[in-house]
């Protein structure tokens, strides 16, 4: 280890910077940030750090510096044109053994600024030793990415109970066994989807259990979770946290089986995937299994391919969570009509061809009974049918009947999204014929309207979305 990691408390002290320039703007924002009360010498100030002074958060000192000064600040920053200056500034600070950094001359400085993760209280310093600043944006992106926003509020409720448990549990393995246990149970979950207040509840419970030494049931919650049309790379954040994190995954045929290998290796996975006419499990059980689990305490995703609440059936589910008071929380997913005309290459809306957009399912009784036929027909939308594989003769036959041309293009994206995608094209009247044609196979989108032109065009100026396997 080249150096000594260390968090400098400069709360309500003094700070120096020496000079105004652009670079140090950022650093000027950490020292502010970090509650010091910033003093920067420069003859000029660059914009930044004129807005700073401004707005009165800084002290602007036009006198130009000496080394008399150094002692009363808790450190000093430096950049400057005029090396000289930096010579001297960083020989003053040795001297009086005032940490010095002068930006860009690594060699030159006794202390480092890393770059930072902020989610406040909690602090993440990254830092390659100088060797590459790439290296540490890349891996401080990853973890901005990896840490939800809420972990800041999250460590001071933590903070706030961490006396109690300590009162209660004399031994540190107890203690740390215990915040183990906490952090991966529902409640965490809970207050990252911002039930804050729950979660609170939920803690102040797990120490009373502890404070009695009874051992109690702990809270599942279940999580309706997104998981996109496909390629796993279309996962939210937030859905890829949960399924990681999951006790149980509770899934559906539609989710692409890449997708489960984010779950951890002990975790518990539960088929329930349905096929048209073909019902495999239930919904009411399927309903009735996700309240079983959590009542065990687990932390379940009810994972579901696309969105959950586009044809989802998301919302009978949590209608039975309400009702049996079990916790839950819903994460959007790409839904297919968006991945799919994405992948395909079809914006589904274009200012030249469709100002509206419609999704309807194509599961529908025999005779095309439950749609409003008339309003899927009208200039510049574009109709997307989710399901309609089984019903295409009908939706084709209905649309016209209903006034769409029969030549309006129409187009079929099977398996959307994945290595297998295939793109069919044609026009409203010959969609039956495509289908038997090409042997076309559920899942598919139907996706009809004048911005199927605009995928032809696409694919002819190199249109290729990166597909996974
Ligand atoms: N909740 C899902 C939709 C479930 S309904 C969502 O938001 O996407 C199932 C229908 O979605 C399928 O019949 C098919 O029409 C469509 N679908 C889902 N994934 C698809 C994919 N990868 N490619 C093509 N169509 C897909």
């Amino acid at each position: 280890m080249e150096y000594l990691p260390i968090f400098l408390d400069v709360n309500g002290k003094k700070t120096l910077v020496v000079g105004g320039e652009e670079t140090l703007v950022d650093k000027i924002e950490m020292l502010l940030n970090a509650g010091s009360s910033v003093t920067v010498i420069a003859s000029e100030l660059c914009e930044g750090i004129a807005g700073f002074k401004e707005s009165g958060r800084i002290v602007h000192q036009t006198d130009p510096y000496s080394a008399a000064e150094l002692i009363a600040f808790e450190v000093v920053i430096v950049s400057s044109p005029d090396e000289q200056l930096q010579l001297e500034v960083v020989k003053d600070a040795k001297e009086a053994r005032v940490p010095v950094n002068v930006i860009d001359f690594p060699q030159l400085c006794t202390f480092s600024i890393p770059s930072i993760v902020d989610r406040s209280p909690l602090l993440l310093a990254i830092s390659t030793s100088g060797n590459s600043p790439t290296l540490t944006r890349i891996i401080r992106s990853r973890l901005e990415a990896m840490l939800p926003l809420a972990y800041g509020r999250l460590s001071l409720l933590i903070g706030k109970f961490r006396e109690n448990v300590k009162e209660i549990l004399e031994s540190k393995k107890e203690r740390r066994y215990f915040w183990n246990r906490i952090f991966s149970s529902p409640i965490i979950e809970m207050f990252l989807s911002g039930k804050e207040h729950e979660a609170e509840q939920a803690l102040k419970k797990e120490i009373g259990v502890i404070d009695q030494k009874v051992q109690g049931q702990t809270i599942g919650q279940v999580c309706l979770v997104g998981a996109g049309p496909g390629d796993p790379d279309l996962l939210t954040l937030r859905a890829l946290r949960l399924i990681q994190n999951a006790d149980t995954i509770v899934y559906d045929r539609l989710v692409f089986p890449k997708i489960l290998e984010y779950a951890r290796e002990d975790a518990e996975k539960i088929y329930v995937g349905k096929k048209s006419a073909n019902h495999s499990v239930p919904q009411d059980q399927i309903n009735q299994k996700l309240v079983d689990l959590a009542r065990q305490g687990k932390m379940v995703v009810r994972l579901k391919g696309g969105d959950p609440f586009i044809f989802g059936r998301g919302g009978e589910e949590i209608e039975e969570l309400m009702a049996s008071g079990i916790n839950f929380q819903v994460v959007p997913g790409v839904t297919a009509a968006s991945g799919c005309s994405t992948y395909a290459g079809i914006p589904l809306t274009h200012r030249d061809y469709a100002q509206q957009c419609v999704l309807v399912t194509g599961h529908l009784k025999e005779d095309g009974e439950g749609l409003n036929w008339e309003s899927l027909v009208q200039p510049n939308q574009t109709v997307v049918f989710y399901m309609g594989l089984s019903n295409i003769k009908t939706v084709s036959a209905e649309l016209i009947n209903h006034g769409m041309p029969p030549d309006m293009l129409a187009a079929i994206v099977q398996k959307g999204t994945t290595r297998n995608q295939k793109v069919f094209t044609g026009t409203v009247s010959n969609l039956p014929a495509l289908v038997a044609d090409n042997n076309i196979k559920p899942p598919a989108l139907i996706i009809v309207g004048n911005v199927v032109t605009l995928h032809q065009k696409l694919v002819e100026a190199g249109f290729d979305n990166q597909l996974s396997d």
